[in-house]
């Protein structure tokens, strides 16, 4: 049984899920509560993005075993879209580019399934308009990138601003950051992690998964996990975070394998 509590957001318990019959994701257990902003560091080919994958509900993904529950449904129930109109979101480690759609119209008819689900009137296009320019500073994007195509064309940096743009407009409950700062130079680095920090709140919830400490220094971190093999195999402070920077992920390793209490 999954404890209910108030302010929990997010609760996974002992979840496996498999892709193309191979199983990824070994039993993983995370509990994630308002307010809080958690780390999800690992190895390369851990599974993190996986289970971002699992929690976002992409199809290419089954869940073999496990509960996940998000403000209290089981969210495994729900359809990808239903997961998203109700707070969760998910940046992606590799954004996709739409050729034809106009960004704005993009996040226009994003932000407004929102809307709609929140039993809330749509936002015409003018009223977008000036909702979405004053979200543009939170990223420091330019107003030329509204009218491109999305993502089309747009560099490693660009689109991962675009990311946090559609963060930033969305509000989510859940946001998770699927490295979000791979192949980020130092100044979008930080531009995307003051995004994150700025929409953080006692309200919602960040799941920053990321392969270096560097972003850390940046995004301060509740709780730091360690995934290895499709399991969480180790949680702590942001003190986490720099051993590994320091040591390596060597030693967790082996003290998980060794049995010793994380
Ligand atoms: P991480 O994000 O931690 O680098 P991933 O979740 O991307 O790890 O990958 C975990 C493991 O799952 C890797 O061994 C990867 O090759 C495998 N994997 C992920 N997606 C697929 C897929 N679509 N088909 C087959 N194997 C996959
Ligand atoms: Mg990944």
């Amino acid at each position: 049984m999954i404890r209910e509590n108030s302010d929990m957001i997010l609760s996974v318990r002992n979840l496996t899920a498999e892709v193309d019959g191979t199983e990824i994701l070994k039993g993983v257990n995370l509990e994630v509560r308002a307010g809080e902003i958690h780390a999800i560091m690992g190895l390369n080919g851990s599974g993190k993005s996986t289970f971002s994958k699992v929690l976002s509900g992409h199809p290419d993904y089954a869940v073999t075993g496990g509960e996940v529950s998000y403000l209290g449904q089981d969210v495994l129930a729900l359809e990808p879209e239903d997961r998203a109109r109700s707070g969760i979101f998910l940046a992606f480690q590799y954004p996709l580019e739409i050729p034809g759609v106009s960004n704005l119209d993009f996040l226009r008819v994003a932000y407004n399934s929102k809307r709609k689900h929140e039993g809330q009137e749509e936002l015409d296009a003018f009223d977008f308009d000036e909702l979405v320019r004053d979200k543009l500073d939170v990223v420091k994007m330019d107003a030329a990138f509204l009218s491109r195509s999305v993502n089309e064309g747009f560099s490693g940096g660009e689109k991962k601003r675009n990311e946090i743009l559609q963060m930033a407009l969305l509000e989510p409950k859940l946001a998770i950051l699927d490295e979000t700062d791979s192949g980020l130079d130092i100044d979008a680095l930080k531009i995307v992690a003051e995004g994150v920090n700025q929409l953080s709140n006692s309200d919602n919830a960040m799941l920053v998964i990321t392969h270096y400490q560097r972003l850390l220094n940046y995004i301060v971190p509740d709780y730091v996990h360690v995934m290895a093999n499709g399991r969480i195999i180790r949680t702590g402070g942001k003190e986490l975070a720099l051993a590994l920077e320091e040591r390596g992920y060597d030693w967790v390793l082996n003290e998980a394998a060794a049995g010793v209490a994380g």
